[in-house]
């Protein structure tokens, strides 16, 4: 049977992606060799960190002054590595859910943090507005995209300190104007390339403001040095990542990706709008478009269990919600297709008929 991938991360990435990725274990670029087992230095290695770091470029349209950096550790590093790079005193933070949290939490090792705003009462279900960004902040930091709670800010916030975001499970489903940020860091298991490199833009000219010392792995201007060579990048993921940049230009790039997502998450949100069983956990104007959570109104509570089983006998894999929220997610993200969002519609709306 037909699985439709709905997991939250690592998640779904296109055949295309995964073909290519195959086929690049069994015999890389046509040296007789595995991807798995080549060097990094290596000149078709060489090849294929300099087109990813070409085509990101290209994607998001990232001005002169950026570079492109493909590290490990995941998107939790980033949250001290980006305290560790440009927190002097202070430091301004939106928390909007848990990964928010973790940041803030490691911030604090370096500084003071100023929570600007928070939606925790509520379960984080929504994206605060209305908040002061103090202007003797080194920066302000926010998660673009709740992958646990399903909000999301598809916006560039107008700041007059430096930016910085966690996209990592939001980047390259909408165009982004870079001129605004500093630093943007996303790992690439959402919406890139299996868990194990993470994308970091940053503007070369925020870097060596802080006093202290940084030791030489987490200090970003290391990495820029060096190309992200300066110790073996993974590159596996690199080369995954590489094909799904590939495949984004090949469809046409970011607008139309955004378009088709917006389209995904419609027909989703709609199903769920209009139902008598189903209903969303986020405030409709903030809801994201890459993970559609929703729960079973009271009066249907018990059947939750059931609904998951029977989506499951459907071929749905990877929709039970976050234990923080509960119920039900659906991840979508860039390389789900159209068709998979309308089998879980038809499975959810069948279940409503037999209940
Ligand atoms: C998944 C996720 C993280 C954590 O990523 P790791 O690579 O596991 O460290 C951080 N922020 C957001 C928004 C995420 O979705």
């Amino acid at each position: 049977m037909k699985k439709h991938n709905f997991y939250a991360g690592p998640s779904i990435l296109s055949e295309y992606t995964i073909k290519n990725t195959a086929d690049a274990v069994t015999n890389f670029a046509g040296t007789g060799l595995s991807i798995l087992e080549i060097s990094h230095r290596s000149k078709e290695f060489t090849a294929v960190i300099e087109e990813a770091n070409s085509l990101v470029k290209e994607l998001l349209e990232i001005p002169q002054g950026y570079e492109v950096l493909f590290l490990g550790g995941g998107a939790s590093m980033q949250f001290c590595m980006v305290p560790f790079n440009l927190l002097n005193k202070k430091a301004a933070y939106l928390e909007t859910g848990t990964w928010a949290v973790n940041a803030i939490k490691e911030a604090k090792l370096f500084g003071e943090v100023d929570v600007v705003a928070s939606s925790k009462e509520a379960n984080f279900s929504y994206i605060p507005k209305g908040y002061t960004i103090p202007e003797d902040a080194d920066y302000f930091h926010f998660t673009s995209n709740n992958t646990i709670y399903g909000t999301e800010m598809r916006y560039d916030p107008d700041t007059k300190i430096r930016l910085v975001a966690d996209m990592s499970s939001d980047i390259f489903s909408r165009p982004v104007d870079i001129s605004k940020y500093d630093v943007i860091y996303a790992g690439a298991q959402k919406n890139l390339a299996p868990a194990g490199v993470t994308i970091v833009i940053v503007r070369e000219d925020a870097l060596g403001h802080v006093d202290r010392v940084i030791p030489t792995m987490l200090d970003y201007r290391t990495h820029v040095k060096k190309g992200s060579m300066f110790n073996t990048p993974p590159c596996l993921p690199i080369y995954s990542a590489l094909q799904t940049l590939k495949f984004y230009k090949e469809l046409g790039g970011i607008k139309v990706l955004e378009k088709m997502d917006i389209e995904k998450a419609a027909i989703l949100y709609d199903a769920i709008d209009n139902s008598k069983m189903f209903v969303g956990t986020a405030r409709p104007e903030d809801r994201s478009i890459m993970n559609v959570c929703f729960v079973m109104k009271e009066e249907y509570k018990e059947l939750e269990p059931q609904f998951n089983e029977f989506a499951a006998s459907q071929g749905m894999v990877g929709i039970k919600g976050h234990r923080s929220v509960g119920g039900f997610r659906a991840s979508i993200y860039n390389a789900m297709p159209k068709s998979s969002v309308e089998a879980l519609v038809a499975a959810m709306k069948e279940f409503e008929k037999k209940h």
